[in-house]
């Protein structure tokens, strides 16, 4: 009789380190890698014949936004079949906890509109009962979660453009050292969105000290990540350094409008490093975002409701007063921003325009040429013949960026997603969201098979011990005796990302609405098969992990 609940038989290994892969058998007990040995050696009742394919620890993506979206897909679909079986949740400043009620409204309006998806009761008021609740049903991938400072200021202040009362400071503060007591891993924020982007840094310091204490990090969507990108990543660095905590620079790509390439922003990670001070960063390698039109406007608008903001657009002096804004670019708005501020209509796709479907798939640049208008006036009357609900393609980021950031050796791999799927509500409409579904598997495909950055070895690092040491998640992230079985098996001849659309897009989308990748056959979560023959399973064996 076998002790193994499960062998994976003579794959080549890719233990997460950055070695190189080498042949081994790997046996599974008890949810843990119990034994590494020569192929063909391991018995088991199940065995998983692995020859031809890589094994390599399950990913960690660190950057995601499934916070509500895995209520509603608890089997995480698009995200343990790309290989990832964990997935850090409260990013750029958004996490769904705490809520103060009084505040609940506001909070649903910022989470808008995945606040209103199946799953999701907002029944949970403080951080340690979000964590709960996503326990309670049943997970298909780990999760873990940063408690954002959004959140922590929508609880006490709302959408106020205003410093906060040092009595409000110090209610924020409580509210961190909660969430940090219940399991948060750290602070994020995002400084681009209201309302992180009303915050100083002094504020943000005097919250991170609180997660200092609690040995959690800063991770930040930093102030700014085309003109100010500088500026904006010195400030995180700066804050991590009065604060005494190690910094996550999140999804660092200069975006359109920046002035160098990513180089320049890597060399103050750099120059961080070599004074002592622990600076890491993650990226995603897509260009593109795909945001409804309306969210390209100030950030003051964002309290408001699309019925308003669709009034204010047909009043022309409104207008003007909107896009002078949108050029003077006040509080740095969010990167694709950054393609009307400089007047990128032709990287500007629209995807979904309800009221106006003829112009979708094509350009801004196209429509404006067309309709003999200013491309200002054209993405302006979008918004207000569609009621506000056209979204497109904003090509934002320079591919070779991606490349200069991926060869890094402190950037690791992300996906900037959210858990999806090709059906049920999170599919209706399906959103345009590439990096939900093909991230991992494209990294591979792309980057270290057709036209190779990385060697693979580098490249699994990037998304599994790298990731694993931020968090602190020593018994993840590799592939050796005593760790967690979080283990996906990979065909890399056959890998292949079905969400992917390179720029310029043609018409109509050849990945979208998007499919779940090819070639990740296997995968296990806490030893417990979740993706068996590239279909998923239905088994739920992910937890909650909190801060060690
Ligand atoms: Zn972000």
């Amino acid at each position: 009789m076998s002790v193994y609940d499960l062998v994976l038989s003579g794959g080549r290994l890719v233990d997460g380190t950055g070695n190189p892969w080498y042949y081994a058998d790997l046996g599974i007990a008890a949810g843990r890698v119990a034994h590494i040995a020569l192929p063909g050696t391991l018995r088991s009742a199940r065995t998983v014949d692995a020859a031809g394919r890589c094994v390599a620890p399950g990913f960690i993506d660190i950057h995601t936004h499934s916070d509500l979206t895995i209520l509603c897909n608890r089997r995480a679909e698009s995200a343990v079949r790309q290989g990832a079986t964990t997935h850090l949740l409260g990013n750029c400043g958004m996490s769904p906890a705490p809520v103060v009620d009084g505040r609940l409204a506001e909070i649903q309006h910022f989470w808008d509109p995945m606040a209103t998806l199946p799953g999701v009761s907002w029944e949970w008021r403080t951080f340690g009962e979000y964590l709960d609740a996503l326990q309670d049903g049943g997970l298909g991938i780990n999760v873990a979660s940063l408690a954002g400072h959004a959140a922590l200021r929508l609880a006490v202040m709302g959408f106020e453009d205003r410093p906060p009362a040092p009595a409000e400071l110090h209610q924020m503060q409580s509210l961190l050292a909660e969430a940090m007591q219940a399991g948060a891993f750290g602070l994020s924020t995002g400084l681009v969105y209201p309302p992180g982007c009303f915050a100083a840094t002094d504020e943000i310091v005097a919250l991170a000290r609180v997660a200092a204490r609690y040995h959690g990090f800063y991770a930040s969507h930093i102030r700014g990540e085309r003109e100010t990108i500088l500026d904006a990543v010195a400030e995180a660095i700066d804050i991590g350094r009065q604060a005494g905590l190690p910094v996550q620079i999140s999804h660092n790509a200069p975006k359109w409008g920046a002035p160098h390439d990513a180089t320049a922003n890597l060399r103050l990670v750099d120059e961080a490093r070599a004074r002592g001070q622990d600076v890491t960063v993650d990226n995603d390698v897509h260009t593109d975002l795909g945001p409804a039109l309306i969210d390209a406007l100030p950030q003051p608008f964002a309290e408001r409701g699309v019925a308003e903001v669709v009034d204010l657009l047909r009043d022309p002096a409104a207008r003007r007063q909107i896009r002078d804004e949108i050029v003077a670019d006040r509080l740095p708005a969010f990167g694709p921003v950054g393609l009307l501020k400089h007047g990128q209509w032709q990287r500007i796709t629209l995807m979904h325009a309800p009221r106006t479907p003829a112009a979708s798939g094509q350009t801004i640049a196209a429509l404006a040429q067309a309709r003999g208008q200013d491309p200002f006036d054209t993405y302006f009357d979008l918004i207000v013949e569609n009621d506000g609900a056209a979204d497109a393609i904003f090509d934002y980021i320079d591919e070779a960026n991606i490349r200069l950031l991926l060869k890094h050796p402190a950037v690791m791999i992300c996906s900037d997603g959210a858990v999806s799927a090709t059906d049920g509500p999170l599919a209706d409409p399906p959103s345009y969201a590439p990096c939900s579904f093909g991230e991992f598997p494209g990294v591979l495909e792309r980057y270290t098979r057709d036209d190779p950055v990385l060697p693979l070895e580098e490249a699994i690092r990037k998304m599994t011990s790298f990731p694993a040491q931020r968090l602190g998640l020593h018994d993840r992230g590799v592939l050796r005796p005593g760790a967690w079985a979080d283990v996906v098996v990979f065909d890399l001849d056959r890998v292949h990302d079905r969400a992917t659309n390179l720029f310029p897009h043609a018409d109509p989308f050849h990945n979208f609405p998007h499919q779940y990748p090819e070639g990740i056959d296997t995968v296990l979560v806490n030893g417990v098969v979740v993706v068996d023959q590239g279909e998923h399973t239905g088994e739920l064996p992910g937890v909650v992990l909190r801060r060690p």
